[in-house]
């Protein structure tokens, strides 16, 4: 668990594989940030630990976002059948 954090933590967004973020700060609050909207915010070249340095949590006003973790979605889920022929 802490060497695929270590190593995700350090990725940049454009390299995130996933529909959005879970992000957690030591509050206990969980936010759930999709990979679009973060891009947008901070850049496809901003890394993830850069995110989290700058991100205040909303429930308790202070950076203590400290972990982060992949979200799949699903919504990007092919249809059967939807293949290249
Ligand atoms: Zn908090």
């Amino acid at each position: 668990m802490m060497r695929t954090l270590e190593k995700f933590d350090g990725q940049r967004l454009a390299f995130v594989r996933a529909d959005a973020l879970k992000v957690s700060c030591r509050c206990g609050h969980i936010e759930q940030l999709p990979i679009t909207h973060l891009k947008t915010r901070y850049g496809e070249a901003a890394r993830v630990r850069n995110l989290l340095a700058q991100m205040i949590c909303p429930e308790c006003g202070q950076k203590r976002l400290d972990r982060a973790e992949r979200l799949d979605l699903g919504v990007s889920t092919q249809m059967p059948g939807a293949r290249d022929v």
